[in-house]
């Protein structure tokens, strides 16, 4: 397997074996400094052929979320770096040619020696793929003559939405030869990161991860990239795949209906000029996002408000919030980094905060990615695919049992739901006492009084409570009675000032695929289906709903690990077979049999009723529907949910 670097050919081919160079022994010395060491020892295994790098005693202690050097000491790193150094000039000395690949059962060793611990063979084909070592995209998809160019030619597909998920689309449809339009209501693709755009909004998935698998990624200034960087990202995608060609900004659309009698979908679009117009579709893929339409809470008064007042992600940036008195209502992940970003030029900032979030430790949060670093993602083979993979490990959802709810553990208290999740709440708590030092007022407000991880986990370098410690900030945990003209009043009768407000409440998480109207077969609307019940097979298809796709779909948001880019292709992987089932067979449509996605939503709900996220002791979470029952996330471990998605079981099937 592993390269298509043949031995003793040069650098060609492979994005990910590292572009040829000639620094010198100092300057490669100093840029040595800056890498993630572990990833270091499994690129020169690599580069020099030599297993041993990953046999030493200079290796991972342990594989920590957001820790590069996996514990490796000072002194363990600073002699890998100086081990490293002859090995890479002789490297370069030689003309950067590399030896024949390591071994699949090699490989392996290498992910066990970065997880520090054995990384089990049933979730190795997993990593594998996402690897992609032999520098060729997994998940490209490359149909035969089985389809036929007329086939082809028929079966225009719709895709709903730019973001992540409907660019992913977008290529995956053009590498098939499918003619497909993507509609976007925004100018420009990126999705939510078009859309929010407020001050500090970035990623906290690491952004090495946080991409599409089959692209390299040696471009990231931030090892958790800001809007801006995500968006040109996104962009820039969008233009090297050709997928531009085949996107219409600026539209929305308002509705779909299926016709039982052609067995095509009408979709209906609104264009930015207000005119309408009618796509006519084989199938639809939805890739419109969960957390996509902004949920602005009904508070008394609030138009009688006379400053500006907009959502996060609506952030109006012809307003100057600069020596303003800002009030930001809400602060979970977008609230939590509006306020440390504004808090020194605003007059005031006031938080009003309904329920204390958890946050846990990132030294690198903010971290730009030094040069040194960046240096080694181009030119050190493989280098980048092993720091996404020490990215993606920890957080590829192997340790979801310490999310289930323990019977026999008393909960009580509604504190933690086990006696791991107890031991987290101890040292979660401590790590933000230590940051409050002798500010017990803010130690009451900010320690959460439910399991750790039951809402959305938030990760922070200590900005969040640095800001609130500032003199003009203040946090209110206290429920707003009312809006006034000047600001905002708390139900034990105090008035904050207020000259903004700015709504960080959310979206409307439970409301998938609103506002659009989905009518399928005979007649069946989706809403009415759903109730606030929304539910999918593996969260991509729908009984009554031919030829019907979504993308992050009901029951598949993570709160567990994993990216959302990374389930966007397992899911991708799965509608193109499904889509190859339709074509290559000569169906009209395809849609789940009722029993099958029945058996699997119940196994759905049994599982996620015991896990963290729907304890009891959580009032408030847009993971649960208004009913306190939960239909939003994942409660699969990450690789389960990737084997099920590689291939579609026609016998899981009606087809006509
Ligand atoms: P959110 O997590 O739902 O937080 C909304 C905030 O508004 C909470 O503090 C909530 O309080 C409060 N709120 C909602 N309705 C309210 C009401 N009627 N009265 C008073 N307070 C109210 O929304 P978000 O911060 O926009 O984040 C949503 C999701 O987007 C996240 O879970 C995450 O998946 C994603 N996101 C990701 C990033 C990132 O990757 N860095 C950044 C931003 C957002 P309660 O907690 O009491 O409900």
């Amino acid at each position: 397997m592993v390269s298509t670097r043949t031995p003793g050919s040069p650098a060609e081919g492979n994005p990910h074996a590292g572009q040829p160079f000639s620094d010198d022994d100092a300057a490669i010395a100093a840029a040595l400094e800056d890498v993630s060491v572990p990833a270091l020892l499994c690129s020169l295994v690599h580069l020099t052929g030599d297993p041993s790098w990953i046999r030493s005693g200079l290796r991972p202690v342990l594989s920590m979320l957001n820790d590069y050097q996996c514990g490796m000491t000072p002194e363990a790193k600073a002699e890998a770096r100086r081990n490293a150094l002859p090995a890479i000039a002789a490297f370069r000395d030689g003309g950067c040619v590399l030896p024949p690949p390591p071994s699949n059962e090699l490989v392996h060793e290498m992910m066990s020696f970065l997880a520090a611990a054995p990384v089990p063979t049933d979730v190795v084909p997993m990593f594998l793929e996402d690897l992609h070592l032999d520098g060729s995209d997994g998940g490209a998809v490359t149909w035969g003559a089985e389809i036929a160019p007329d086939a082809r030619a028929a079966a225009h597909v719709v895709v709903i939405g730019c973001g992540e998920a409907g660019l992913l689309a977008g290529i995956r449809l053009r590498q098939a030869g499918i003619p497909f339009t993507v509609v976007e209501k925004n100018a420009g693709p990126g999705g939510t990161w078009w859309d929010n755009r407020y001050p500090g909004a970035r990623v906290d998935i690491g952004s090495h991860f946080y991409c599409y698998s089959f692209e390299p990624a040696d471009h990231w200034t931030e090892y958790f990239s800001q809007h801006t960087e995500l968006r040109a990202y996104f962009d820039r995608v969008m233009r090297k795949y050709g997928v531009d060609e085949h996107c219409r900004f600026r539209t929305e659309v308002t509705a779909a209906n299926f016709d039982d009698a052609t067995g095509r979908w009408s979709v209906h679009l609104r264009n930015d000029d207000g005119s309408t117009e009618v796509l006519d579709a084989r199938a639809v893929i939805s890739a419109v996002g969960a957390l996509n339409q902004p949920n602005l809470p009904v508070l008394e008064g609030a138009e009688s408000f006379a400053g500006p007042s907009f959502h996060s992600a609506r952030w109006d940036h012809s307003v100057d919030y600069r020596g303003k008195n800002l009030a930001l209502i809400g602060a979970g992940a977008s609230g939590f980094q509006i306020a440390p970003t504004v808090a020194d030029e605003v007059a005031t900032l006031t938080v009003f905060q309904r329920t204390a979030q958890w946050v846990f430790p990132n030294a690198n949060y903010h971290r730009q990615v030094p040069d040194g670093d960046r240096w080694a993602m181009r030119h050190l083979p493989f280098y980048g695919r092993w720091f996404r993979f020490l990215t993606f490990y920890p957080g590829a959802g192997l340790t979801i049992e310490n999310s289930r709810i323990d019977p026999d553990f008393d909960d009580s208290d509604g504190l933690a739901i086990n006696e791991r999740n107890l031991m987290t709440r101890g040292i979660f708590s401590q790590w933000m006492v230590d940051q409050l030092g002798d500010r017990e007022d803010l130690v009451a407000k900010v320690i959460p009084n439910y399991p750790v991880t039951a809402k959305r986990m938030l990760q922070d370098n200590g900005s969040w409570l640095a800001g609130l410690r500032k003199p003009n900030v203040e946090l209110v945990r206290t429920e707003i009675e009312r809006i006034v003209e000047d600001g905002i009043v708390t139900t034990d009768g105090t008035f904050y000032p207020a000259d903004i407000i700015c709504y960080a409440t959310g979206f409307r998480h439970n409301d998938y695929l609103w506002p659009m109207e989905i009518t399928g077969r005979q007649g069946v609307v989706l809403r009415d289906q759903w109730g606030h019940e929304p539910t999918a097979y593996l969260g991509i298809t729908i009984p009554n709903f031919p030829n019907l796709f979504c993308l992050y779909g009901p029951g598949t948001n993570l709160a567990h690990g994993g990216s959302l880019i990374f389930q966007s292709e397992c899911q991708m992987s799965y509608v193109m077979d499904a889509l190859h089932e339709l074509f290559a067979h000569g169906h009209q449509t395809l849609e789940p049999k009722p029993e099958v996605h029945d058996a699997y939503s119940d196994r759905y709900q049994s599982e996620i009723a015991q896990m963290v996220w729907a304890h009891w002791s959580v009032t408030h979470s847009h993971y649960k529907n208004p009913d306190g029952r939960i239909f939003t996330l994942s409660p699969w471990p990450i690789p389960q949910y990737w084997s099920w998605t590689k291939a579609v079981d026609p016998d899981d099937y009606v087809f006509t």
